[in-house]
């Protein structure tokens, strides 16, 4: 209140000293600072008047100073947190109880609150621009390079939430973490009355490995016993009906669908197998799922009361993509209730020569790799990538075969650094130069399985993106793409060109139409998987006091719900849960939109790509133009802003034989 007063008085004294040309920056950066300041912080108007810089030759000079200490204080912690988090992240061997409390631990998380007491926060909100949301993309497409990076400089202040709560916030989320990285279901030990329908070894991690197994099924001759025992078993976790002793334990045997469980006889467990306790019981679950999932949001909240701008995780998490909730969920509703959904299914029955059914939302056939079998794939990629070495070695000529000259692709590859990972695999970015982003892929002791390598080649993607978006970016400000969605996106071009990388399949007509639906239909599975996760974030703000077993209970009726709305007149299969199964809402809560968002602009970028006529070079200028608001970095890329219009006019053109003509000619029409 004494601010409240200081500030006109305040703003006449700098006005009085510098003139009027200096009006604006004045006014707004008074407020900016008085908004943050605490009776704590000491003087507020002795700091204005010595720390407002009117000298334009020392405002230059203050933006490049800044620019270049962020650069290494972003780039140093994000190492330090790389380092803390490498024994669970990395397959190192078994873990120390004191493991998960390093990887708890993060080491920038006062670092926002430091910049605050010192007053270098201050000094920038002073002097550059804090610009609101809605300013961003109602003005960015006037802002200078110059002017983004300042955007972004003061961007980080817009709140300050005080350290602890953060720590609790990384806590929290690396706990889910670790719950589902350890989340295995041992294949060969689930019976379909009494018989055993996968190999030995056989070890899937949810829900990654469970679907992608799924999707390969559609291959086998076993194939819809194995969907099925699957669809029970994805069931099971979601409503915590599955017994807490089976998971991850080869030395038991478990029958999804009776729910009994029972020791596996010696003869039957694998060599190597890890130590557990062979209890028989079928005690489920309790809720542990949803508790880790309340623990993330009760720590998330409690930053709430410090970020006014965006007072929810839910609305930071949009606030953070730069694209509002309500254009999100409108573009995903736009592909769920497309008038081609029914089209595509109805293509889907004629191949598979029956009704859908439920495991269908995962149908797989219209991916070139069906042809090969999944054991071939296993045998070329084990055989050629034994270990990280041998990946890591052979980044080059991947590079080269995406179009990259040889020295680009040498420049790349330098810069990327290989791992064994303990999970499914990810890629971790560098944020200074002079450190490189890692590539954390899994491998089985006798290589590398198919599965490993087609997300290898994702995260290789990650990697190469992130490579440009540090070194060839104008400022290191900027470094980065727009959100997590951009960064998927250009992961899928490289992850769809996996086969050919192999030296498999050349694309032809056909293939290509078929690529078009697949990816069609990925979305529209997944934008509804995104909703849930959506919708449950707002059923825990309508329930802050929830427990584990009432926000197990809401999941299970809000993953209906959405069923039934969107997939059972597709798909039949009226109240399956099946929409709760994807870990990243448990352990990367409210990320999951970004991967429809990601196949949307994927789309759009594919069709950039394909105008151009080669990837590597137009990959690189996509990605060095660095993190502005989503629509500006499409435009650049491919010249319109975001939208679900291509996909759903190339799929429409896919089905009418069109394939190739996937390019959009005319203006979309607008939809309600
Ligand atoms: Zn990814």
């Amino acid at each position: 209140m004494e601010q409240a007063r200081e500030g006109p008085a305040l703003k006449q004294e700098l006005l009085s000293k510098h003139g009027d040309s200096q009006g604006e920056r004045v006014s707004r950066g008074v407020d900016q600072v008085l908004a943050l300041w605490r009776p704590t912080d000491g003087d507020a108007g002795e700091f204005i008047r010595a720390h407002f810089i009117a000298d334009p030759n020392v405002l230059e000079a203050t933006f490049q100073r800044l620019e270049a200490t962020f650069e290494q204080l972003d780039g140093h912690f994000l190492e330090i947190g790389r380092e803390l988090r490498r024994p669970t992240d990395l397959d190192l061997g078994p873990l120390l109880t004191v493991d998960p409390l390093l990887s708890g631990l993060d080491a920038s998380a006062h670092l926002t609150e430091d910049l605050f007491q010192s007053k270098v926060a201050f000094e920038i909100l002073l002097n550059f621009p804090l610009v609101s949301l809605e300013e961003r993309l109602a003005h960015g497409r006037d802002y200078s390079r110059r002017q983004w990076a300042e955007v972004r400089l003061a961007g980080r202040f817009s709140r300050r939430i005080p350290p602890e709560v953060q720590q609790e916030a990384a806590r929290a989320g690396a706990d889910a973490d670790l719950y589902i990285a350890q989340y295995n279901i041992w294949m060969h030990h689930l019976l379909a009355g009494g018989e055993r329908l996968f190999p030995r070894g056989l070890r899937l991690i949810s829900h990654w490995n469970l679907r992608d197994e799924l999707k390969a099924d559609y291959a086998d001759p076993h194939g819809p016993e194995k969907q099925s025992q699957i669809l029970r078993v994805m069931e099971r976790i979601v409503t915590q009906t599955i017994p807490a002793e089976v998971i991850d334990n080869p030395r038991l045997d478990w029958d999804p669908v009776a729910n009994s469980v029972a020791v596996a006889p010696p003869g039957e467990v694998e060599e190597g197998a890890p130590k557990r306790e062979a209890k028989a019981s079928d005690a489920p679950e309790p809720s542990t799922r949803y508790a880790k999932l309340l623990a993330s949001f009760q720590a998330a909240r409690k930053a709430d009361p410090y970020s006014p701008i965006a007072p929810t995780a839910i609305a930071r998490s949009f606030e953070g993509r730069e694209i509002p909730e309500e254009r999100v969920v409108s573009l995903l509703t736009e592909v769920l209730t497309s008038p081609v959904v029914p089209k595509v299914a109805e293509l889907i029955e004629k191949r598979l020569g029956r009704k859908l059914q439920i495991q269908d939302l995962w149908y797989n056939g219209f991916q070139p790799r069906s042809k090969h079998p999944e054991k071939e794939l296993d045998a070329i990629t084990r055989k050629r990538y034994p270990n990280p070495e041998s990946f890591a070695k052979d980044i080059p000529r991947i590079l080269q075969k995406l179009g990259f000259e040889k020295s680009k692709a040498d420049f790349v590859a330098a810069r990327v650094v290989v791992d064994p990972a303990r999970g499914a695999g990810h890629a971790m970015p560098a944020a200074r130069r002079g450190d490189f982003p890692h590539l954390r892929t899994r491998i089985e002791k006798d290589g590398m399985n198919y599965k490993g390598y087609n997300v290898a080649v994702h995260e290789l993607g990650h990697n190469v993106e992130q490579v440009f978006s540090l070194y060839e970016v104008d400022h290191t400000l900027l470094q980065g793409v727009p959100n997590n969605a951009f960064t998927e996106a250009l992961a899928f071009v490289f992850q769809a060109r996996d086969l050919e990388l192999l030296g498999l399949d050349k694309p032809d007509a056909e293939s290509d139409r078929f690529r078009v639906l697949n990816d069609f239909w990925q979305t529209w599975e997944i934008a509804g998987v995104a909703l849930v996760d959506i919708a449950v974030w707002h059923w825990m703000y309508d329930h802050p006091d929830g427990t584990p077993a009432q926000l197990r209970d809401a999941v299970v009726q809000i993953s209906k719900d959405h069923w039934n709305k969107f997939y059972e007149p597709v798909l039949g299969g009226r109240d399956t849960p099946l929409l709760g199964i994807y870990s990243h809402m448990i352990a990367y809560p409210l990320y999951l939109a970004d991967y429809p968002l990601g196949h949307l602009i994927a789309f759009q970028i594919e069709e950039q790509v394909k105008k151009a006529g080669v990837l590597g070079p137009e990959f690189e200028r996509m990605a060095k133009y660095g993190s502005v608001v989503p629509d500006l970095w499409m435009v650049n890329a491919t010249g319109s802003p975001l939208s679900a219009g291509p996909l759903l006019r190339a799929t429409e053109n896919a089905l009418s034989g069109k394939g190739e003509d996937a390019r959009p000619t005319a203006p979309r029409k607008a939809k309600p």
